[in-house]
């Protein structure tokens, strides 16, 4: 996907601060944070929504979620808490069209969200 900013990320032919990689998920620092900590835990195929996801890549976002947490971990941000979220379509705010994870730490986060 020659056009899309995560895949150009994840080919390093656009810079990033990574903090963990495999085979299948990058996660690197949002380039706009909006919490102290503000990390996307990014699948390495391009899907470009959650509700694409279909039944042979559960593995994937399930892999998404347990990296999430074992990042969130291996910062601490568990003793004080850290949100997950993933955004779909124009209403919740999508403006990149490959699916992501927004994990957010480091200050106290508002509910409802705005
Ligand atoms: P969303 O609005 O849920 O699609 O989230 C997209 C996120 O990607 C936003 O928080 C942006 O700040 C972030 N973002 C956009 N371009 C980059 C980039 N090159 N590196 C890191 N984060 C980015
Ligand atoms: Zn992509």
């Amino acid at each position: 996907m020659d056009d899309c900013i995560f895949c150009q990320v994840i080919a390093k032919k656009l810079p990033s601060k990574m903090e963990y990689e495999d085979d299948d998920i990058a996660v690197f620092w949002d380039i706009n944070p909006q919490a102290p900590t503000h990390l996307l835990v990014v699948p390495k195929k391009h899907i470009a929504k959650i509700s694409d996801f279909k039944e042979e890549d559960m593995h994937i976002l399930n892999k998404m979620v347990v990296i999430a947490k074992n990042v969130a971990v291996r910062l601490n941000l568990n003793e004080k808490g850290f949100r997950l979220v993933i955004n779909e379509g124009r209403d919740s705010g999508q403006s990149i069209f490959h699916a992501h994870l927004h994990l957010l730490s480091g200050r106290r986060l508002m509910w409802p969200p705005g």
